[in-house]
């Protein structure tokens, strides 16, 4: 027996599903999740000493490589001065700097400890500042496991084939209106419905919970305007791709502004946290200032903060963005050229680092499209990927991330696997 399965065993016995988040448990793709014991740079290394290229990158935050040699220094030099104080600390002042240096919407941030800790924080600051109960979001987005927004998410909650949560009190749901993601026609449908009731709207703006989806033309310009017309709160969770898909994420690819922004993954350098962001006036209405309630005993943390700020320094140093992006069009490039040569219907959404492999030929556009892909197809091709050392997220409804690390002989490498195992499906 190997030692993840070992392990595994030991796990399910201790720990629910023997995870501690569901999607690790590669329900999706079947088979038993490995154990990783140590990573570095590209590589992760199993519990029983395989190497494998890593394109989860810890879901994200791993921008710049496990165990980078500067975020490790960062830590350690915070860890030596003590791991919390339940004070105002020195960092949290220069990671809100930061932030709203880079983010173009961040006008004030506060700081929590997990993406779904800012997300439940956004929609309640909505709730409070426009004093109205709806929130619209789209099927396939996914927000963390906020009650109110457990609702047709992607990611996990798709895999498992539960989009409602169990516990979630319908009275609730009923304030979630969900409408597809990509028909602006329904969004102006439930604005003249339900306007003067809809707090807001939150949405990832590149949908990155069901694989990969961009937006149509006109679409974010457009909820932007229903936002301002009817004076809800507009939303951009980029806790997947805040700093990723540009130093100042999606709305600053896209220049779009959002009124609040939640963000989470690489502004923790691997370690936990959250935040969430955005004009003053509406973040004023967060306690103490204001009527809404938030806190936490760990928020803010010296480690965590530490971590962050030196994370997205290294994103403001050189050429990190060009770096990632070269990366992220020659191995989309390549599975879709191998793809072409052999006839496979495949399409490869790609944003820079951010990439995805749908087993289909039509662009996916929304959760449905999203759902017809081939699963078999991507299962199989996931379990074949790993038996020669790469590792791609175990479901078809998550996106694929690329670090800096893996410049270093890793994408060139993956990019041979992952086209030569098309050939085998
Ligand atoms: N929002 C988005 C867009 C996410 O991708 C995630 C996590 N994948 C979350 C929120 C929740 O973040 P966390 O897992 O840190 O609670």
């Amino acid at each position: 027996m190997s030692i993840s399965s070992d392990l595994f065993t030991r796990a399910q016995e201790l720990i629910p599903g023997g995870v501690n988040s569901p999607v690790r448990a590669f329900r999706s793709v079947g088979g038993a999740p490995f154990f990783t014991k140590k990573a570095h740079g590209a590589t992760l290394t199993t519990a029983d000493n395989q190497e494998l290229i890593d394109f989860v990158c810890t879901w994200g935050p791993a921008i710049h490589g496990h165990n980078n040699p500067v975020i490790r220094e960062a830590i350690s030099d915070a860890l030596f001065k003590g791991t919390s104080f339940g004070t105002p600390n020195p960092y949290e002042v220069e990671m809100a700097e930061l932030i709203i240096k880079m983010v173009p919407s961040v006008e004030k941030v506060r700081m929590v400890n997990s993406g779904t800790e800012a997300t439940m924080t956004a929609i309640r600051l909505a709730r409070g500042y426009t004093q109205r109960n709806k929130i619209i979001k789209f099927a396939g987005c996914y927000h963390g496991h906020v009650d109110s927004l457990l609702i047709a998410a992607g990611s996990g909650a798709l895999t498992l084939g539960k989009p409602d949560s169990a516990g979630i009190p319908e009275s609730l749901a009923q304030e979630t209106i969900v409408l597809p993601f990509n028909d602006l026609a329904k969004v102006k449908e439930a604005f003249a419905n339900y306007g003067d009731e809809i707090a807001g709207i939150i949405l990832e703006p590149f949908p990155a919970n069901v694989g990969l989806i961009f937006p149509r033309e006109g679409y974010l310009q457009g909820l932007r305007e229903l936002c301002t017309k009817y004076g809800s709160v507009l939303i951009f969770d980029e806790v997947m791709t805040g700093f990723r898909v540009s130093a100042g994420g999606v709305q600053q690819h896209v220049g779009i502004t959002p009124d609040i922004t939640t963000l989470g993954k690489i502004i923790g350098g691997g370690l936990p946290v959250g935040a969430l962001g955005g004009k003053a006036e509406i973040m004023d209405h967060l306690a103490p200032l204001g009527p809404v309630y938030q806190a936490g005993t760990l928020s803010g943390n010296p480690l965590a903060m530490a971590a962050g700020i030196a994370s997205l320094k290294l994103l403001l140093e050189g050429d990190a963005y060009a770096t990632l992006d070269k990366m992220g069009q020659q191995i989309a490039s390549a599975i879709k050229a191998t793809a072409k040569e052999i006839g496979l219907p495949l399409t490869v959404p790609q944003v820079g680092s951010m990439f995805c492999v749908y087993f289909s030929e039509n662009t996916v556009t929304n959760l449905d499209d999203a759902v017809a892909t081939d699963t078999e197809r991507f299962n199989k091709y996931f379990h074949r990927c790993l038996e020669k050392g790469v590792y791609l997220p175990p479901s078809k409804y998550e996106a694929n991330f690329i670090s800096t690390a893996h410049q270093q002989g890793a994408i060139d490498q993956a990019t041979d696997i992952l086209t030569e195992t098309l050939k085998e499906l």
